[in-house]
């Protein structure tokens, strides 16, 4: 059975141009970076030119300002914790409500730690409160940590706004952005809309090069501590010795995502559209979660009421579908997503949530495929479920009763 790959959110293929790209720095070109002979200055010049590959493509940014990580969790941290141990004196910090997992439990983390925290809401689309954002800024205030884009809904987040708001309370304030579902995909411009941003994460293998590769853009003059102490690679910012063939694979990706962006960005949009649409007008209770916020052109997020989303998924993969119920990292545990829980979305949809996220490779067949499937898989797993009534095919009315309900019932 052919996969039909829709959890691009989750990971990505890797490109055969980024495989290609690689393959010498995995054969014959394996040597030290660090090294003293000859040899070494292939792989030292290479990682010096996706230096400036990615800088450049990230709003030309200076070469020196992009660090080389394992992965955007890496990145994330070293932003936080690295900003904490420069400026011990400060101790609040303010995030979001829907931060990924590398950035949320990094806050609680420093929350347990004595740390001030404030996650500001979101409302039922997921937008961010900016007035509640406002609210939070203080200028004893360390660090702000907002992503560009969730992960589990594609909402985009203003950064270019709250990052202008945070330094006119206080320019000193470091602001992290965790643009790991953005770059790539969205024009990143660190020396005009973005200017404010000082931190920006993001991870390779959501942009079709490897797991394993990340970057982290600190700007210059920021105050950020290295986070692993270790060699003096990075410029002494990152011990480790680097990972060249990934470094290139990275640079590489992010070269075919700008060259591919204006063909992509319309057709992957179109197709989500139509799955969205097509889902819509043939599946009754069924919410598109975040659909009336500005979201990534390659995510739908949707609320089936009265069924669990690992029943779906699992159909889905007896298709050959792959689909995500919420983060990758919380797929697995029965707790619903703290995403859709800080939107609000009602008890009876919230663990009936489904996540379809396109990439460069999705073709139109498989979009006609997911339209043709999902309507009855839904139907059929609502046959079974204790809030719909098979015989008449409509939700029980204690059901409907409880479609606005955003906690679980308590037993009775
Ligand atoms: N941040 C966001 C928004 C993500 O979507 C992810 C991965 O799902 C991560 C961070 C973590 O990325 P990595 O797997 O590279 O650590």
């Amino acid at each position: 059975m052919d996969i039909i790959y829709l959890d691009n959110n989750a990971t990505t293929r890797v490109a055969p141009e980024v495989v290609e790209a690689m393959m010498p720095f995995l054969t014959e070109a394996y040597f030290n970076p660090s090294s003293m002979y000859e040899a070494s200055r292939g792989p030292a010049d290479a990682i010096a030119a996706a230096r400036r590959t990615v800088a450049k493509l990230l709003g030309n940014a200076r070469a020196t300002e992009i660090l080389f990580t394992s992965c955007a969790t890496e990145s994330n941290n070293t932003a936080v914790y690295g900003t904490i141990a420069a400026r011990p004196e400060r101790r609040h910090i303010v995030t979001s409500a829907v931060e990924h997992p590398a950035i949320y439990e990094v806050a609680k983390d420093l929350a347990r730690r004595g740390f001030e925290v404030d996650f500001v809401p979101v409302d039922t689309q997921g937008r961010i409160d900016k007035g509640a954002f406002v609210r939070a800024l203080r200028p004893e205030t360390l660090l702000v940590s907002v992503m560009h884009a969730n992960n589990e809904t594609g909402v985009v987040y203003p950064i270019a706004e709250l990052s202008r708001i945070a330094k006119e309370t206080d320019p000193s304030i470091v602001f992290h952005t965790d643009a790991t579902q953005t770059v790539g995909k969205l024009p990143i411009d660190l020396r005009g809309s973005f200017q404010h941003v000082d931190l920006l994460s993001f991870s390779g293998h959501k942009l079709h090069a490897p797991k394993g590769i990340g970057a982290l853009f600190i700007r210059r003059g920021t105050p950020c501590r290295p986070f692993l102490l270790g060699g003096h690679q990075e410029d002494g910012r990152r011990g480790g010795t680097e990972n060249v063939a990934f470094i290139v694979g990275l640079a590489r990706a992010l070269e075919l995502a700008a060259g591919r962006h204006d063909a992509d960005e319309p057709r992957i949009r179109a197709q989500r559209d139509r799955l969205q649409s097509e889902l819509v007008a043939r599946i009754p209770y069924l919410e598109v979660n975040g659909g009336e916020a500005e979201r990534l052109t390659n995510t739908l997020n949707i609320a089936c009421h009265f069924i669990e989303g690992e029943g779906i998924l699992y159909q889905l993969s007896e298709h050959g579908i792959c689909a995500s119920s919420g983060s990758a990292c919380t797929s697995g545990s029965l707790e619903p997503s703290h995403v859709l829980r800080a939107m609000k979305v009602p008890f009876t949809a919230v663990h009936g949530s489904v996540r379809f996220s396109l990439s460069h490779y999705t073709t139109d067949a498989e979009i006609d495929r997911v339209i043709e499937v999902f309507p009855e898989i839904v139907a059929s797993l609502r046959r079974l479920s204790p809030y719909w009534d098979a015989a008449k095919n409509v939700p029980r009315p204690e059901a409907l009763a409880m479609l606005s309900e955003t906690e679980m019932p308590q037993a009775r």
